[in-house]
C-alpha cells in the first residue's frame, strides 16, 4: 500500500503555462499539484531571461520574465496549489478508462501521484546549460560561475568576464557594463550569432574603452572555496593571458532535452506533443500538453498560446472530473460565485 499523492490533476512543469493552467482548472473547482525539476516556479521565464523585459503579453505593456512568474504565482494564490520542486516526473502509467481515465506518475525523488488528469506544460522539456570544458568549473557554480544572472547585484564592482557570441553573451555584455567594475568579452571569433544592433553597440563600448573584447578561450579559472579571482585566456594564436576575473558567465546554448516525457507512450512529432485545437487533449483520453511543449498547425510558441491553451483543457478537464454536472459560461467580472473562488467578494 503506497503512500500516494491524491489529486484531480498533475501538472508537469511550472513555466507560465503550467501556472495559468492552475488558475483556469481553480476556477473549475480542479485542484492540482505542480511538479517542475528546477527549483523554483517560472521554466523559461525565470531560468533564462528573468531580468529581461517581455513586451507582448496582452495588457502588460512591459514586464521582465521574473516579474511575469510573480504575477502568475500571485493570481493562483486562492487556489492554493501544491509545488513540487527539484523533482522529475519519470513515469507516467495509464491506469483508468477513456471515459474515466487515472494515472498513476512517478518522481525522480521517489512521489507517487495518482491523478484523474494530466497536464503536460513541460515546455522544452528539461533543460540545461551546456557548460564550457574548463576543469573544476563545478566547484565555482553558483557562488561565481553563473549560467544565467538572478541579479544583477551578484556583479556590481565585480571583474566580469563573459564567454560567447550569441544573444544571450551580448545582451549580458551590454546590460552587466554600467555595473561592474570591468567587463570582458571572451569569444573564438570575431563575428557573432547576436542581433546587429546589439554587436553595434558592443563594439562601440569596446571603441570607447568601457569593455575589453578578447579573441580566445578560458582554459582554466583559478579562486578559492567557489570564490574566483582570475581566468586564463588562450589566445587564438597560442599566446596566454591572465584576466582579472570574479564572476564568470559561459554562453554556450542549452541543451534542451525531451526526457521522461518521451517514453510515456504518447504520438510524437519531432520531439513535440500533438493535440487537437479544441481541447489540447493528447492522443491518450485525459492526457492534456499545453504551453511549448504541444504541437498543432499554426502553433506559436508564445506565453499567450500557452494561456489559452490552458483555459481550453480546463474546460474539457472539467467533463472528467464532474462528468454529471454542467459547466456554465460564467465571466470574472460578473459572477459572484467565480468571485468567492478568488476571494475578492
Ligand atoms: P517552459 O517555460 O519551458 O516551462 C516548462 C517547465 O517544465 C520547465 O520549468 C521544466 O523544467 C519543466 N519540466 C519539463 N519536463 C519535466 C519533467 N519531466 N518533470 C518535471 N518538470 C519538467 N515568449 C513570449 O511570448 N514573449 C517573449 O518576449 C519571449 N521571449 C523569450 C526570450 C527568451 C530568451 C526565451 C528563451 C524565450 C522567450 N519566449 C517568449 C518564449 C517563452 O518563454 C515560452 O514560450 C514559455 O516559457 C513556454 O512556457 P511553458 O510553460 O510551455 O514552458
Amino acid at each position: 500500500n503506497e503512500a500516494a499523492i491524491e489529486t484531480d490533476v498533475l501538472i508537469v512543469g511550472a513555466g507560465p503555462a503550467g501556472l495559468f493552467a492552475v488558475f483556469e482548472l481553480g476556477l473549475l473547482d480542479i485542484k492540482a499539484h505542480v511538479v517542475d525539476i528546477l527549483p523554483r516556479a517560472g521554466g523559461q521565464c525565470s531560468e533564462l531571461y528573468p531580468e529581461k523585459p517581455i513586451y507582448d503579453i496582452p495588457g502588460i505593456p512591459a514586464c521582465t520574465g521574473q516579474e511575469l512568474v510573480d504575477n502568475l504565482l500571485k493570481q493562483i494564490e486562492p487556489f492554493h496549489p501544491t509545488f513540487h520542486f527539484n523533482e522529475m516526473v519519470e513515469t507516467l502509467v495509464s491506469l483508468g478508462t477513456a471515459e474515466k481515465p487515472e494515472f498513476r506518475l512517478t518522481t525522480s525523488m521517489g512521489k507517487i501521484f495518482h491523478s484523474k488528469l494530466v497536464f503536460i506544460a513541460a515546455g522544452g522539456g528539461s533543460f540545461q546549460p551546456k557548460k564550457p570544458p574548463i576543469p573544476k568549473i563545478e566547484d565555482y557554480e553558483g557562488k561565481s560561475v553563473f549560467y544565467a544572472v538572478r541579479h544583477m547585484e551578484d556583479f556590481r564592482d565585480k571583474n566580469v568576464v563573459i564567454v560567447g557570441g550569441g544573444d544571450s553573451a551580448l545582451d549580458w555584455t551590454l546590460n552587466l557594463q554600467p555595473v561592474a567594475k570591468s567587463l570582458t568579452l571572451v569569444h573564438r571569433r570575431a563575428e557573432f550569432r547576436a542581433a546587429p544592433h546589439s554587436v553595434t553597440a558592443m563594439q562601440e563600448l569596446v571603441g570607447a574603452g568601457k569593455i575589453n573584447f578578447r579573441l580566445g578561450q578560458i582554459t582554466a579559472i583559478e579562486g578559492a572555496e567557489g570564490h574566483l579571482s582570475g581566468a586564463t585566456l588562450k589566445g587564438n594564436e597560442g599566446s596566454e593571458e591572465k584576466l582579472a576575473c570574479e564572476r564568470l558567465m559561459p554562453f554556450f546554448g542549452l541543451t534542451m532535452k525531451l526526457g521522461p516525457v518521451a517514453e510515456w507512450g504518447l504520438q510524437l512529432h519531432e520531439n513535440l506533443i500533438p493535440v487537437d485545437t479544441e481541447k489540447f487533449e493528447t492522443s491518450h483520453p485525459g492526457i492534456f500538453a499545453i504551453g511549448d511543449i504541444n504541437y498543432y498547425p499554426g502553433k506559436l510558441k508564445l506565453i499567450l498560446s500557452g494561456f489559452h491553451e490552458a483555459a481550453l483543457a480546463a474546460q474539457k478537464a472539467h467533463r472528467y472530473v464532474y462528468p454529471d454536472k454542467k459547466l456554465l459560461f460564467q465571466y470574472t467580472t460578473s459572477s459572484t460565485n467565480l468571485q468567492k473562488k478568488l476571494g475578492v467578494s
